[in-house]
């Protein structure tokens, strides 16, 4: 900080200070997290347009040693600039194919599937086709119940690499799902060369969808263009019967949301949903 100038006086502003501050120390508390085991995993349920479980979403989420809850929004973006998203998402991964494999025996939780957000980073940096293979193997998950969801932000550098990491893991037998569809980067051209199953909206248009013109017509177009490309749809955010209505007539194959439940404790949704159905 020898320069003169603007930026120099920026740096000694207090309060730019206390915010420089600030992220250094949560982001030595995101390393010591990892192995003090502060990072708990969330399930949101998922269910059919004809109202059937038929699987959730895992959200990580950070309670702090001063006992406090974070949700994603307040760590991912740090644990992505830091690095820390490859071991922190090898974490995620590990915990959801360890309750995949928990569940295999249970009528009801056995025929669930769990989704599982994975970084661009994670495809990038680390050879997740391989890490993948010995979580698979270590737990014993049946790996047709694990679905990675990545967003459209993989498409933004070196479309052939990640779609040979994705062939690499669909080997193994897990599936792929493109999440916040509608947001980002996406091609329609390449989505058709990725290997994906399932598209999945994103709430915003989710949001609007009984109330705005346009997002009906949004909604209505990936909806058809799905069904084109013989992709399930997802919709998240589901909050009201109307939306939730609309989305079945449309076609929607799984829905996500407030409406149908909130995201729980992994523990939690075990309790509540095991052994519930008829086997
Ligand atoms: P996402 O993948 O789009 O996840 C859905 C988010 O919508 C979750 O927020 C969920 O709690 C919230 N949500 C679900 N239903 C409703 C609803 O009806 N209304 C509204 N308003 N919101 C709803 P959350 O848990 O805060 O997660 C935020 C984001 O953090 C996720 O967005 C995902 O991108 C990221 N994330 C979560 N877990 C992981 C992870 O293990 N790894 C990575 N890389 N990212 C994660
Ligand atoms: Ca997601
Ligand atoms: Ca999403
Ligand atoms: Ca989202």
């Amino acid at each position: 900080a020898k320069s003169d100038g603007r930026n120099t006086a920026r740096f000694f502003d207090p309060a730019m200070q206390a915010v420089a501050e600030h992220q250094a120390a949560l982001e030595r508390a995101l390393h010591d997290a990892l192995s003090t085991r502060q990072f708990v995993l969330f399930c949101q349920p998922q269910f059919s347009a004809a109202g059937q479980l038929v699987g959730a979403e895992v959200l990580v989420r950070w309670r702090r040693a001063n006992g406090e809850l974070l949700g994603p929004d307040a760590f991912i973006g740090l644990a992505e600039s830091s690095g820390m998203i490859v071991p922190l998402g090898q974490y995620v991964l590990e915990e959801s194919c360890r309750a995949l494999a928990r569940w295999r025996t249970d009528c009801t939780l056995g025929k669930l599937e769990l989704a599982v957000n994975v970084s661009a980073q994670q495809l990038r940096n680390d050879d997740l086709a391989s890490s993948m293979a010995g979580i698979l193997r270590q737990t014993g998950a049946p790996a047709e119940k694990l679905c990675l969801e990545l967003t459209e932000s993989v498409f933004a550098e070196n479309v052939a690499a990640v779609i040979e990491r994705m062939h690499a893991l669909c080997s193994l037998g897990v599936h792929f799902s493109l999440d916040d569809f509608g947001t980002g980067y996406s091609s329609l051209a390449y989505l058709k060369r990725f290997p994906l199953t399932a598209l999945k909206i994103d709430r915003s248009f989710v949001h609007d969808v009984h109330l705005d013109a346009d997002a009906t017509s949004i909604v209505e177009a990936i909806i058809a263009l799905a069904h084109k490309l013989k992709l399930d749809i997802v919709a998240e955010g589901v909050e009201h019967e109307a939306q939730r209505a609309f989305l079945v007539d449309s076609g929607c194959n799984t829905l996500q949301g407030y409406l149908l439940g909130r995201p729980m404790p992994m523990r939690d949704f075990e309790r509540l949903y095991s052994g519930a159905g008829t086997g």
